[in-house]
């Protein structure tokens, strides 16, 4: 008998415990130096194809929030990292052909793209989980030596906003970039679930609690700040 539960550890719970709201005055409190970044809101991942899930679309609500009160509160700059694949890639030997260049799953979700102020997003298309490898984000960061509150959403947790998180935070480190803070809000990303079952291969089971917990925890390990939600 499998058992089909995947709870997060108790250590992780009671971390999750202690996470607190925060208010978006006080983590941006220099809104000239703030930017969120957004990792994979598209439609390929909420709405339609293989990968999409209602489970991630639930993000779509506090990350339209989170987007609107930053522009309001002077925010300026927005950056969407966009899955854009050719047909060929070899990240289909991982996973089902998802987001293929061209197609409406590339895109961004209409909600965002329809914003008044979507003229101010910057997009970088990519072709495997990581934000730097061959996109052009790196070099962007240069051009932005001066940001030091990067606000982190989209999907999923454990794979490409992980991927984002950590690289953000890397770099800085690397740089010895002093006063960079990489904040996630627990209610902005998410990840996709396939819970375990005696039907499934080995190896392919994806619980999306355990995932997104332990996910986020590891990311505090390595100095990310984590918060509940912003407002
Ligand atoms: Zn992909």
């Amino acid at each position: 008998m499998i058992d089909t539960t995947a709870p997060t550890p108790p250590f992780v719970t009671r971390w999750l415990e202690t996470i607190a709201p925060a208010r978006l005055d006080e983590i941006a409190s220099n809104p000239a130096d703030t930017a969120i970044i957004s990792a994979d809101i598209i439609n390929g991942f909420l709405r339609e194809g293989p990968l999409a899930s209602e489970r991630v679309d639930r993000i779509t609500k506090p990350v339209l929030e989170l987007l609107r009160s930053a522009w309001d509160h002077g925010v300026q700059h927005y950056v969407f990292l966009q899955d854009t694949h050719p047909e060929d890639t070899p990240e289909f030997e991982s996973y089902p052909p998802h987001a293929i260049a061209g197609t409406s799953q590339s895109q961004m979700i209409p909600e965002i793209a329809d914003l008044p102020f979507a003229d101010r997003f910057t997009v970088f298309e990519k072709n495997s989980l990581h934000p730097a490898i061959d996109t052009g984000f790196d070099a962007w960061w240069d051009e932005h030596p001066n940001l030091r509150t990067i606000i982190v959403v989209g999907d999923c947790t454990d794979l490409c906003v992980y991927q984002l998180a950590m690289h953000l935070r890397l770099r800085a480190n690397a740089l010895g970039i002093h006063g960079f803070q990489v904040v996630v809000p627990m209610n902005t990303v998410e990840t996709f679930d396939i819970p375990e079952s005696a039907d499934l291969e080995p190896g392919t089971a994806h619980p999306g609690d355990f995932f997104h917990d332990v996910f986020l925890y590891h990311m505090a390990s390595n100095g990310i700040s984590i918060v509940r939600s912003i407002t």
